[in-house]
């Protein structure tokens, strides 16, 4: 079942949750493993992210440095799979533009179909750790509004081989928002007018960017509104779990903590402490997003889903 429709079907706020594929070697237990533990929430669909591949230097004999491409974790087609046999849940495949071409796309899209699944989440994904920007494939999208676009097409039927008949997909299409900006946006305005371009293009949803002031969340939500974004935006969340994550969270995902969160993490003196803060943010987040009538709270495990399962206590 599609999300939108999952959404349509509800009149409560749902509970799902992002998981990330376990490091190349462990089994499909550990993604069982953090799934579990959050089942009883009755979560109507669960993400699975997407991650390409990184480049590594290696010495050769003659003391070249050669360059190799590593893929740390497994692609997201099998894992949907499992997931959907295994739980009465859809699973929600992330489908980035970066290492793949139009071809790629589409037959990785194709796969999807055959194993009956109709959810995607179009991103153009990051650049790769040792480049300062993305670069799409040679014959791949710059933007995740050109993926959107290849998906529509194939909703309509139309495929790359154009000379041959072939079956319309149903895929429902999803997109990531930013309500503090992507970090390569000139101003908010900008990347709502390309976020517009991409609902304009065909995504039936937006999924946000993790955030910890719900007044960012609201307008957003209201600027969308303003220049006719009329899809359901649905608030990502991070519970905050580790002394790490402190300055992890904001370097990396481009956010802030509003000031009432920061004072309460400066007085942690160890990953305990910052746990029970992030759980309690997690709930007065939660609580407020609820109250406010979000369709769906969209919570980024991180591989770890023992805050996720506490916050979710509370909410659902
Ligand atoms: P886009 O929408 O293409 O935007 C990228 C930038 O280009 C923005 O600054 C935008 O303003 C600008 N832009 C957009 N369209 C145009 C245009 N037509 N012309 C000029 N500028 C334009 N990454 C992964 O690698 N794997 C994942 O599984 C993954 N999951 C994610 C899930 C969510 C909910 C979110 C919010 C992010 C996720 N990401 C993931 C990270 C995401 O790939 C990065 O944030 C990436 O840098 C941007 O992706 P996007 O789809 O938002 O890109």
């Amino acid at each position: 079942m599609k999300v939108t429709d999952h959404i349509k079907a509800s009149k409560e706020t749902l509970f799902s949750f992002e998981i990330l594929p376990p490091l190349k070697g462990k089994s499909i237990q550990s993604i069982y493993d953090g799934i579990d533990p959050l089942m009883e929430f009755n979560p109507k669909f669960v993400n699975v992210t997407y991650h390409r591949e990184e480049y590594v230097y290696k010495e050769r004999e003659n003391g070249l440095l050669e360059k190799i491409s590593i893929r740390k974790r497994p692609g997201t087609v099998g894992i949907c799979a499992a997931i959907m046999n295994k739980y009465d849940v859809d699973a929600v495949p992330h489908l980035i533009c970066g290492g793949f071409s139009r071809e790629e796309t589409e037959n990785a899209l194709i796969d999807l179909q055959f194993l009956g699944i109709d959810n995607v989440l179009a991103l153009r994904g990051d650049s790769i750790k040792t480049e300062s920007n993305f670069r799409p494939h040679k014959d791949g999208h710059q933007f995740a509004e050109d993926l959107i676009k290849q998906i529509g097409e194939m909703n309509g039927g139309s495929y790359l081989m154009d000379d041959i008949t072939l079956e319309p997909t149903n895929f429902c299409i999803g997109t990531a928002g930013y309500p503090e900006k992507h970090f390569e946006a000139m101003n908010l305005h900008t990347d709502l007018h390309y976020l517009k371009a991409k609902v304009d293009a065909g995504a039936e949803y937006v999924v946000t960017q993790m955030f910890f002031d719900n007044e960012k969340y609201f307008a957003f939500v209201k600027a969308c509104r303003k220049i006719g974004i009329t899809v359901p935006i649905i608030p990502g969340l991070k519970p905050i779990k580790s002394m790490n994550h402190i300055s992890f969270l904001p370097k990396f995902f481009h956010i802030d903590y509003p000031e009432a969160l920061s004072k309460e993490l400066l007085k942690c003196k160890n990953n305990k402490e910052v746990e029970i803060v992030g759980r309690e943010w997690g709930i007065h987040q939660s609580k407020e997003l609820k109250a406010a009538g979000v369709p769906c709270i969209h919570y980024y495990t991180m591989s770890n889903s023992s805050s996720v399962k506490a916050i979710a206590k509370e909410i659902f």
